[in-house]
């Protein structure tokens, strides 16, 4: 028992939180679980938790229990609302939870650094959001960490290495400004309703500066070209950035016949580089 709540099972009969498709939702109800998921985003005590939708607020209460300074929870399904609202009960002056889109609220205006992102996201929801939590104007971020379910092959694509079939854009993305793992994976029986397929919770912590110095809208132009036509070689991928692309290519020590997917994140800033200087 990580709290005197009731079981999650019996808030959501009492809210009828019966879950919705249109929401993405497909609950924890697990409060080990959801602790242990807690505890994957580090040491709480000290940080402000943004929370992406709460739902019935099984994840919430692993925060508060383990120690969050506060929690800020954005839940776009109005029926959650009285559910949460029994918990911030719970934990005076410890939860706040605005009703609307994660896509839509300013988040930032409610949170004193340093501030952690955990969440359990429908999926969609999850990419998009981690695509702008990772590409900033201004870097550092907001946030020093993000702690985030996404479905398992996502996962994989986000701590993939060079030469895997995962490796592309969504890892060199976060690669170049973060350290990425998965710290947990879930089969589809863990949640409530099961989804289709496995999940899996990845750890990202933000690093001060980029790993390697580059232009990112230059960088993420290069990525994003090269692994549009990954079967192609880089100097046919590539010739629409530059009419002597491959004299660029092999001056940043990548061979013009290599293919995007052996390429690693330091040569890829290599090339954005010289791009960006000739
Ligand atoms: N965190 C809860 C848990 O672990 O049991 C619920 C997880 S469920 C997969 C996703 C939650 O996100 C639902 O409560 C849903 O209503 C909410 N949600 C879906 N789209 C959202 C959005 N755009 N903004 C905020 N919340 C959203």
């Amino acid at each position: 028992m990580i709290d005197d709540l009731p079981p999650l099972r019996d808030v959501i009969r009492t809210h009828d939180l019966r879950a919705k498709k249109s929401f993405g939702q497909n609950f924890l109800l697990d409060l080990n679980l959801t602790a242990r998921i807690a505890r994957a985003a580090g040491d709480l005590s000290g940080a402000d938790v943004l929370e992406v939708g709460p739902g019935p607020g099984g994840l919430t209460r692993g925060l508060l229990a383990e120690g969050a300074r506060r929690v800020l929870a954005i839940e776009k399904d109005a029926r959650c609302l009285p559910a949460l609202a029994e918990i911030a009960q719970s934990y005076p002056d410890r939860l706040q939870v605005i009703e609307g889109d994660a896509l839509a609220v300013d988040a930032l205006a409610h949170l004193t650094p340093p501030v952690k992102v955990v969440a359990n996201l429908p999926y969609n929801v999850g990419t998009e959001l981690l695509i702008r939590w990772m590409t900033p104007d201004i870097w550092p971020p907001f946030w020093d960490s993000l702690t985030l379910m996404f479905q398992r092959e996502v996962a994989e694509r986000i701590v993939a290495k060079p030469g895997s079939k995962a490796y592309g854009r969504l890892a060199l993305m976060v690669g170049w400004r973060a350290d990425a793992k998965i710290v947990l994976n879930l089969p589809p029986e863990a949640f409530t309703p099961p989804p289709k397929v496995s999940s899996a919770v990845v750890h990202i912590t933000k690093l001060n500066a980029p790993r390697f110095p580059a232009d990112a809208k230059v960088l993420e132009r290069v990525v994003a070209m090269a692994f549009n036509q990954r079967r192609k070689m880089l100097r046919a991928a590539l010739k629409g950035l530059h009419p002597d692309i491959e004299t660029l290519l092999q001056a940043s020590g990548i061979a013009p016949t290599a293919r995007a997917e052996e390429i690693g994140l330091e040569q890829f800033c290599a090339l954005a580089r010289a791009l960006k200087n000739n």
